[in-house]
């Protein structure tokens, strides 16, 4: 992975989903912006390499990867240990749980076992996807399931969905951007807590250790705890 260009620096291509702020989001001028392009900066201006991140889509990431199109993923993924069959993981970067979200005025969803009969919006293949399939059942088409977090949202927002489930910071940030969207979040403690790496292709020890020395070198250093706000081990 990885590849050098004639000056001798490394240059690699990372892929996201800029939809999911605050770790990655499209500004006005179309550049990817968030915690995850800060901490990427971060590392690569430790570690003296080159990178160019792509938006291509949330799945396209995992697939794209284990193609060897792109050489890393920088789109807030939970290191799992599903994931760890078919990919390799750097420490975590952020600690993240999930939310609930239900329109605004409702009162009958106040944990995750009141969503067992009900509509779920989750982004598909996500962390969230699975809590739904553990909730409502492998295969219950009452799961709908998206290619990103804000359509999930919308779902709720249009009615389509009872509820949906996402990432805490990723929502929070959404109610803050979008004020008059009526819905609300919701707590439950039996959502573990999750991590984010950053992921690169099983075996690929060459791209891993360039991110993974980086990423250790800014917490040391504390710019990992400035760009996200949190200490993490
Ligand atoms: N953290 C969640 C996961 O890895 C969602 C990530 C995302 O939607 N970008 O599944």
């Amino acid at each position: 992975g990885g590849s050098t260009s004639e000056d001798g620096t490394t240059k690699l291509v990372g892929g996201t989903e800029a939809t999911f702020a605050p770790f990655e989001s499209m500004d006005d001028n179309g550049n990817i912006v968030g915690i995850d392009v800060d901490v990427l900066n971060a590392i690569s201006e430790e570690m003296d390499f080159d990178y160019e991140l792509k938006n291509i889509g949330w799945e396209p990431v995992f697939s794209q990867i284990t193609t060897g199109e792109i050489d890393f993923g920088a789109a807030g993924i939970t290191i799992t240990d599903e994931r760890k069959e078919s990919y390799d993981f750097t420490d975590p970067y952020f600690e993240s749980t999930l939310l609930i979200v239900v329109p605004e005025d409702n009162t009958s969803i106040t944990s995750v076992e009141d969503l067992k009969d009900k509509k779920v919006s989750v982004q598909i293949n996500s962390t969230s996807h699975e809590a739904a399939k553990k909730i409502l059942g492998q295969t219950n088409p009452d799961i709908l399931a998206y290619e990103n977090q804000p359509l999930a949202i919308q779902d709720v927002i249009n009615g389509t969905a009872d509820a949906a489930l996402g990432d805490n910071a990723v929502l929070i940030e959404y109610m803050k951007n979008n004020p008059d969207a009526p819905i609300k979040t919701i707590e439950d403690d039996s959502f573990e807590k999750e991590y984010y790496g950053l992921m690169v292709k099983k075996g690929n020890e060459e791209v891993l250790n360039l991110l993974n020395d980086g990423l250790k070198k800014i917490k040391e250093n504390g710019k990992l705890a400035e760009i996200t706000g949190q200490e993490i081990e």
